[in-house]
């Protein structure tokens, strides 16, 4: 035969080998599932999510197969101590630094609402205005932003229901939102008005009676004594965010917009960060005391 078709033979071979050696190349890359625990150790859960509870650790260096994945959380195999059980997966990247300082809000999910948006202002500050900086959702977003900020630095999963100006219309779009990520907790913001301007003041914390969400309350509430405005306490409020949901769940009245006295502290930037640094320290300590 020619050498000609050796050639050709040999080059096609060779692109052949290349071919099939840059497919194994990006598989494995892409489908691994061994891997190393690079930090000193994690706890496992029996179902992928906090509310699981807890079935083995796993100790730094041990060689890990995933099993499976569901709701962010990984299904995790020590091929070394034959242990297996669901971690977060967020968890496996930020390490246990985390996990030592804040305990299990690191593995949490937590679902912020800010309320109303886009077509719908909600409460406004002076009627018929048209000015953004009177609406209520120019506020409730602000507060969400600035919380999911501090609950972020505990490692913990923060899903926000909007993070744009838009509405969220008919309500169960809300209420999916904590079912689809299989949240732990769900906070809705929002500020009032009173039909008599400037008659009613300060902030209330409401949930809905019958579910596991009073306690939430009590402490996210308890946590606020420290906020300028006057605290109207723990009540059962019958909000469709709240009644639809089967998870703990609260949603605060943070002022009200049509108070001057209130509105003049809603709109400013340390209320926000006082708000959001009550709530990381109040779900610190509701994660911890509700464990499993
Ligand atoms: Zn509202």
């Amino acid at each position: 035969m020619p050498s000609s078709f050796f050639k050709k033979m040999n080059s096609l071979l060779l692109a052949a080998f290349f071919i099939i050696a840059a497919i194994f190349f990006i598989y494995s890359i892409y489908f691994s599932n061994s891997t190393r625990l690079k930090f000193d150790q994690i706890t496992l859960r029996n179902g992928p999510g906090l509310t699981y509870s807890k079935n083995g650790i796993l100790k730094k260096n041990e060689r890990l197969e995933t099993i499976g994945k569901e709701n962010g959380w990984i299904h995790l195999k020590s091929q070394d101590s034959k242990t297996s059980g669901w971690a977060a997966s967020w968890i496996l990247k930020n390490g246990n630094k985390k996990i030592d300082k804040y305990g299990n809000i690191s593995q949490a999910t937590i679902v912020l609402d800010p309320g109303h948006g886009g077509s719908d202002p909600g409460s406004l500050a002076k009627a018929n205005s048209r000015d953004p900086k009177n609406f209520e959702k120019t506020y409730t977003i602000l507060t969400a932003k600035a919380t999911k900020k501090a609950l972020e630095s505990t490692g913990a999963r923060v899903i926000m229901t909007r993070d744009s100006d838009k509405l969220l219309w008919p309500l169960s779009k809300i209420t999916n939102i904590s079912k689809k990520y299989n949240a732990d907790a769900f906070i809705s913001f929002h500020f009032d008005n009173f039909e008599i301007q400037g008659v009613a003041n300060g902030f209330t914390t409401y949930y809905d009676n019958g579910k596991n969400s009073f306690q939430l309350a009590k402490t996210i509430n308890s946590s606020f004594n420290d906020l300028p405005l006057q605290n109207r306490g723990v009540e059962v409020g019958d909000y469709y965010v709240l009644r639809e949901t089967t998870l703990p769940s609260v949603l605060l009245e943070m002022g009200y917009m049509n108070n001057p006295d209130d509105f003049k502290i809603i709109r400013e930037k340390s209320y926000r960060k006082k708000i959001a640094a009550d709530l990381k320290t109040s779900l610190v300590n509701w994660f911890n005391e509700s464990d499993q």
